[in-house]
């Protein structure tokens, strides 16, 4: 029985879906998309954002959404990324639960209805962590491994290892996440934030289905920068640490270049170690301005408070659930007859009432 939700009323589930040049995947995804959600037996909208890509997947998607009534599809102006993806997605959607789900198929749609069962259980969140990674370079499962533990470790909050944005909200939670509104965002994070009743269901993350990944390692250093910077203030703290155990360091150096000049005789007077010391401070310096202008680069972002993103186009999108979407919102309409700009209302709160 497939059932699209059709309006007024909101779906039971919404599944939001970022694509960013997925092309070869589309079909796929919509065939297992469409048998997981018939055999839920609820009520349902798949929310695709299409994140600037420059092959044909928004129009696949399109052609896709002129049959399919629940199929939903926002269409950023260029690509804003993963992570803005996801928030523009979880921004429209109206379901009672919440799925944010990879387009690639390597999040497997059906492991959506045990996330529903644990749910219904009373749980607020339920995220999935990956058993084995198949089909993934060393290089790429090695890198994610590590991201993990050491986002963990320096961030200080309890993001759960292994554990993607593949996870199921409850609406309580996506309105909780709606009103923070970073412009650096580490999705997973937020979540961890925000709190409630939190579960895991493991499963078996595959290879892509098709295509190549969108992550190359320079987003991908980006991303642990981002997921560590915007939790934690360790990194400024090593700073200081390091500037005093440098300072125990060179006073050390200092007593020895006296004596040597007071109890031995004849020392040529070390250039070399001169040299040396000069350059490791230095080097020590640039290195720590660097982590500083990390955050002092963050502060200007977010008090700049730009729209996070920009839509171009919606396809089945009513008004209602733009409107819902509205409060507290940092993002622009770019749709004609839409006069709102986002800034206004930044900081209003994440409530359930339509704007
Ligand atoms: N994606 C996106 N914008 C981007 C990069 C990726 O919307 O700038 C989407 C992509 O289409 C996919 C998901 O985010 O649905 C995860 O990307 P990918 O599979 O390339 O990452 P990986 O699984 O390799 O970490
Ligand atoms: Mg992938």
């Amino acid at each position: 029985m497939n059932r699209p939700s059709d309006e007024p009323g909101r779906p039971e589930l919404s599944i939001v879906v970022p694509v960013y040049n997925e092309e070869p995947v589309i079909a796929e995804l919509d065939k297992r998309l469409r048998a997981t959600l018939s055999s839920l037996g609820m009520t349902w909208e798949a929310i695709f954002v299409d994140d600037g890509s420059t092959d044909r997947s928004l129009q696949l998607l399109t052609a896709l959404a002129a049959e399919e009534r629940g199929y939903r599809i926002i269409a950023l102006s260029r690509n804003f990324g993963h992570q803005i993806a996801i928030t523009a997605g979880l921004d429209h959607a109206s379901g009672d639960a919440v799925v944010v789900m990879d387009a690639d198929l390597q999040d497997p749609p059906e492991v959506v209805a045990e996330m529903v069962a644990r749910w219904r259980e009373g749980f607020d969140v339920v995220y999935g962590v990956r058993l084995a990674r198949e089909a993934e370079t060393i290089f790429k499962r090695a890198s994610a491994a590590l991201f993990y533990r050491l986002t963990r470790r320096v961030a200080g909050i309890d993001i759960p290892v292994d554990t993607g944005d593949f996870r199921l909200m409850g609406r309580n939670v996506v309105l909780a996440l709606r009103g923070l509104r970073e412009t650096h965002r580490f999705v997973r994070g937020l979540v961890v934030w925000v709190g409630f009743k939190q579960t895991a269901v493991r499963y078996k993350r595959e290879g892509r289905y098709a295509g190549s990944t969108k992550y190359p390692l320079t987003k991908m250093v980006r991303f642990a920068v981002d997921g560590i910077t915007s939790f934690s203030v360790v990194p400024l703290r090593v700073s200081s640490y390091l500037g005093v155990a440098s300072g125990v360091v060179a006073l050390a150096l200092a007593g020895w270049a006296l004596y040597t000049k007071f109890y031995v005789r004849g020392v040529v007077q070390g250039w070399t170690s001169m040299l040396i010391v000069i350059s490791l401070v230095a080097a020590l310096q640039f290195f720590m301005i660097g982590v500083l202008g990390e955050y002092v680069g963050r502060i200007y972002e977010e008090v700049k408070r730009r729209p996070l993103y920009v839509i171009r186009e919606r396809t089945n999108l009513p008004q209602g659930v733009r409107d819902a979407s509205r409060q507290g919102d940092r993002h622009l309409e770019a749709t004609p007859g839409s006069a709102q700009g986002g800034a206004a209302g930044a900081n209003a709160q994440a409530g359930d009432q339509l704007a």
